[in-house]
């Protein structure tokens, strides 16, 4: 069995789920809790992933569905994986394509929900566009987005690509519903995760010993079961012990739907019966605000495009909020972003010259406003690993949030 995967606990908070660690893959290390920022086509962007590691990324997460489109799993395999493709000198991650198949560019509205027995068209899809994926028992059938070609996921496919793609971390293949699915649907859905899961792990086994010269890859199983507590639980503890082929999950994701004011609830429900020696990783969650809800329920690591997108729409953040900086106010600003910030573009420009590349509409501008954002959430949860080691993480939170005025955002690409 190839090695080159494992998780080492550093430090926890005390009485909570909260903890440091140490992710040890084939690329590197990650010290958690770790934002990993999204590069969904194997680029985050308009910057360069040498500006990446610079602003103190440990890791990037691309798109497995993205990539199958373009440019194919194959060229990322001839190329020597990920990593090497994309010149990125640390681990990766591949989200394993179920959200994205089940929702981007599938014609559903922001809210997914597969059972159209349940549900009025109108109520799910959104206007004049055609519902482009079914979900059945084995898969999903959907349309690309790019061309309208059609094509199939299962289990079996999702690890055969994640294993071209060759991330250091991948995930299985689930079925992400949304709130507004049905209990009874939610139930169905579980079974096929379930399901799905164990096939994932038979297909992971299988590639890692026929693909036995490639750096070994760790899989995480992904745990559903929208708001219902039962559902969450059930899931937590069926993913959390199953084994076939004689593996099990080297980590979980959690993942669905979870909204904001549940968000700690349900993270804490799933994180108290999840093995605690296996890393856990947030699907897709990267307010400031509800990073720190996730770590102090027990994730260890968080991916979201949230930082980037509203960097491109000129929204930076700060120690005391998020503003916009091609508003008027900041045309003669001469300050930094963020004058706590030590990011380059904090380092070497102004409000004022970022707000006129913005009105200007210079591709500089997203390449700064995405340099800075980035490094704002990298270090926001670098600096809670540090506090959690401190041992003063309570202190740390109330402190920031004191300060930060939130706008919500939850965001997967
Ligand atoms: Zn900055």
């Amino acid at each position: 069995m190839k090695s080159g995967f494992s998780f080492e606990i550093n430090k926890t908070v005390e009485g909570g789920l909260g903890r440091a660690g140490t992710i040890s893959t084939p690329h590197g290390e990650i010290a958690t809790p770790a934002f990993i920022p999204v590069g969904t086509k194997a680029s985050v962007k308009s910057v360069l992933p040498g500006s990446m590691k610079e602003l103190g990324a440990q890791a990037l997460l691309a798109n497995a569905y993205h990539l199958y489109l373009q440019p194919g799993p194959d060229v990322i395999d001839e190329a020597g994986g990920l990593a090497q493709f994309m010149n990125w000198q640390g681990p990766t991650f591949t989200d394993s394509g179920g959200f994205q198949v089940l929702s981007l560019g599938v014609g559903f509205k922001k809210v997914l929900a597969m059972d159209s027995k349940t549900f009025r068209s109108d109520q799910v899809i959104a206007g004049n566009k055609e519902r482009l994926a079914h979900v059945d028992d084995d898969g999903v059938t959907f349309k690309s987005h790019l061309d309208g070609s059609m094509h199939r996921f299962t289990s079996e496919i999702s690890m055969q690509i994640q294993h071209k793609i060759g991330a250091d971390i991948i995930f299985a293949f689930d079925e992400c519903t949304t709130l507004h699915n049905t209990r009874p649907y939610q139930e169905l859905a579980l079974e096929r995760t379930h399901d799905w899961a164990i096939r994932c792990l038979d297909e992971h086994k299988r590639l890692t010993d026929v693909r036995s010269d490639k750096p070994n890859q760790a899989l995480f199983g992904v745990i559903q079961g929208a708001q219902y507590e039962d559902l969450r639980k059930e899931a937590a503890a069926d993913l959390g012990s199953m084994q076939s082929s004689g593996i099990g999950f080297d980590g979980f994701g959690i993942g669905g739907a979870l909204d904001k004011d549940s968000l700690g609830t349900i993270v804490g429900w799933v994180n108290s019966v999840l093995p605690e020696n296996k890393p856990k990783h947030l699907l897709g969650i990267g307010a400031p605000e509800d990073l720190f809800v996730g770590v102090e329920n027990g994730i260890d690591t968080f991916d979201c495009v949230l930082a980037s997108r509203i960097a491109r729409t000129s929204a930076v953040y700060t120690m005391t909020g998020r503003f916009n900086v091609s508003n008027a106010p900041y045309v003669r600003d001469f300050n930094p972003i963020d004058d706590e910030c030590d990011c380059y573009t904090c380092a070497n420009y102004t409000r004022a010259y970022l707000c006129h590349l913005f009105r200007g509409k210079e591709m500089v501008a997203a390449t700064l406003a995405t340099i800075h954002n980035e490094r704002f959430v990298v270090r926001l949860v670098d600096r809670m690993r540090q506090a959690i080691i401190d041992g003063d993480f309570k202190e740390m939170k109330d402190e920031f949030l004191g300060r930060y005025k939130h706008k919500s955002g939850q965001s997967r690409d």
